[in-house]
């Protein structure tokens, strides 16, 4: 989505979109975090004004995500919705613009340079905020087994039998630390 900034009023505006985040699965593909699959776009309800020359967005972004359980590794669906908002302020002062995108990165400072916002980068940045340190299928996934290796979700195994016996114990602890 992209927004004239002329067109940005005083009193607030709230619209709703869907917002292209399919360009997440290829960054995510490259680095070494590929535990989450992104669906090409994501529904944004958005609410814009202008103060000043200060720009300001408030929005609710959802959609469905596929994840890979950081315990299990099993791929599952889950719903991400985030509220967010973030100001833009005018870059002013063109000279400095290397620097400025610089600090930008570095310190999460936002601002626009041109006379039609883009939302679709911001969007995609609160997209990556909003997901889950460590993926999990569900908060009691009880993951794989550090001795055999099967999905306890699913079976028991002998070693969780064993690992019953409290003489076992200091070998269980051996085994399982990752
Ligand atoms: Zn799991
Ligand atoms: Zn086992």
């Amino acid at each position: 989505m992209k927004i004239p900034v002329d067109d940005i009023p005083q009193s607030p505006k709230e619209i709703k979109f869907s917002e292209s985040i399919g360009e997440l699965n290829e960054a995510y593909a490259k680095g070494s975090a590929g535990d989450f699959r992104f669906p090409p776009f994501l529904d944004v309800d958005l609410v814009y004004y202008r103060s000043g020359r200060q720009i300001f967005f408030q929005g609710l972004l959802g959609g469905s995500l596929e994840g890979r359980c950081s315990r299990c590794l099993k791929d599952f669906t889950f719903t991400l919705r985030k509220n967010f908002d973030f100001v833009l302020s005018p870059d002013r002062d063109k000279s400095d613009r290397k620097i400025a995108e610089l600090s930008r990165e570095d310190l999460g400072l936002s601002t626009y340079s041109t006379d039609e916002i883009n939302l679709a980068p911001l969007i995609r940045e609160q997209v990556v905020l909003g997901l889950p340190t460590r993926p999990l299928c569900a908060e009691s996934c009880r993951g794989l087994c550090g001795g055999c290796g099967v999905n306890l979700n699913c079976e028991a195994c002998l070693c969780s039998a064993a690992g019953d016996d409290p003489r076992l114990e200091i070998f269980r602890t051996l085994k399982v630390g990752r």
